[in-house]
């Protein structure tokens, strides 16, 4: 059986939610931590809000097992990316959307908003919206509606909550123009893993090169590998950077490459690119990832960031 039919038989199988007597408040039921955390800053306490991918797996290749499936279709509203982030699930979410109270956050911003998948696929964007602060605030305000339309008792509750993240949203990415706005302007270059940061180069200002492509689907090639330590080394780019949910092994390949050029590179630290940190600590937070990443890059590109970043809390850069 292909895993397509697969999903759909056993999503048919799972049958009706299943409530418990304890299970009172509505279940929401994210498909990234990232999407979890906005989630959550709405609801409060009204809702139990759960992420459907774990820290550290990554959402491009994620396939949900039967447990998944029985979360999903039990959920009272599901929030998932969309634009092709959840791309091995796509074919489950759309069978769920027919049946099941399912948002779609992307398309809350219109297509001027958004950025290309690539030159290969001209109709398809790229879906790492959360890079950009602002975008993300305008995502949030697009989950607030869909909380709304799903349970209106809670409108008044919601829109407070709206405010009050909307607020803190906008001083993190006045923290984020000026941190970045110190990194000098020639080594204003984000090398990573993965096409992950394009959205976060163009609302701040740097150029981006991923080593793999918009998805971590398609191996790099050596051809890559090759034009990126060379880039490198012509442009005197100081460091670059491993992703916490995508493997570092490219990243090690072009420190190497580097070093046998004659030129001088550093690993800056390691970023989250598609996943949180761990549930509990601040970097496990949307805002605690974006301040580790901001504040990372900056130090690491030759700009200046306040010793403990925008809020103070941060556990520690990785290396
Ligand atoms: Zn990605």
């Amino acid at each position: 059986m292909q895993r397509r039919d697969f999903l759909i038989t056993a999503l048919c199988s799972v049958g009706l939610p299943q409530v418990g007597v304890a299970d009172t408040k509505p279940r929401i039921l994210a498909t990234t931590g990232m999407l979890g955390d906005l989630a959550q800053h709405l609801c409060q306490d009204f809702a139990l809000v759960e992420n459907l991918i774990e820290v550290g797996l990554d959402p491009h290749s994620f396939r949900p097992s039967q447990s998944d499936i029985r979360k999903l279709v039990n959920a009272d509203l599901i929030i998932a990316n969309g634009m092709g982030l959840e791309q091995q699930m796509e074919p489950l979410l759309e069978k769920l959307a027919k049946r099941a109270p399912l948002y779609f956050a992307g398309q809350i911003l219109d297509s001027g908003a958004l950025l290309p998948y690539s030159q290969d696929f001209p109709d398809r964007h790229d879906p790492h919206v959360w890079m950009d602060i602002d975008l993300w605030s305008r995502i949030l305000a697009g989950i607030a509606s869909a909380l709304v339309e799903q349970f209106p008792i809670q409108t008044d509750a919601i829109s407070r909550n709206l405010s009050d993240y909307k607020s803190k949203l906008r001083s993190l990415n006045a923290y984020a123009n000026e941190v970045l706005g110190t990194v000098p302007v020639d080594q204003r270059i984000l090398i990573t893993a993965h096409d992950a940061f394009q959205y976060f180069g163009h609302a701040y200002g740097f150029e981006v090169m991923g080593v793999q492509g918009i998805s971590t689907d398609s191996e790099a090639s050596i051809l890559r590998i090759s034009d990126i330590v060379r880039t490198i080394v012509k442009r005197k780019i100081p460091a670059i950077f491993v992703e916490t949910s995508v493997s570092d092994r490219n990243i090690r390949a072009i420190l190497e490459g580097v070093r046998a050029e004659g030129g001088q590179v550093v690993l800056g630290g390691s970023l989250y690119s598609d996943s949180m940190g761990s549930p509990g600590t601040y970097e496990g937070t949307y805002v605690g990832m974006m301040d580790h990443n901001i504040t990372t890059i900056a130090r690491s590109l030759g700009g200046q960031a306040p010793k403990a970043g925008f809020e103070q809390k941060l556990t520690g850069v990785a290396l």
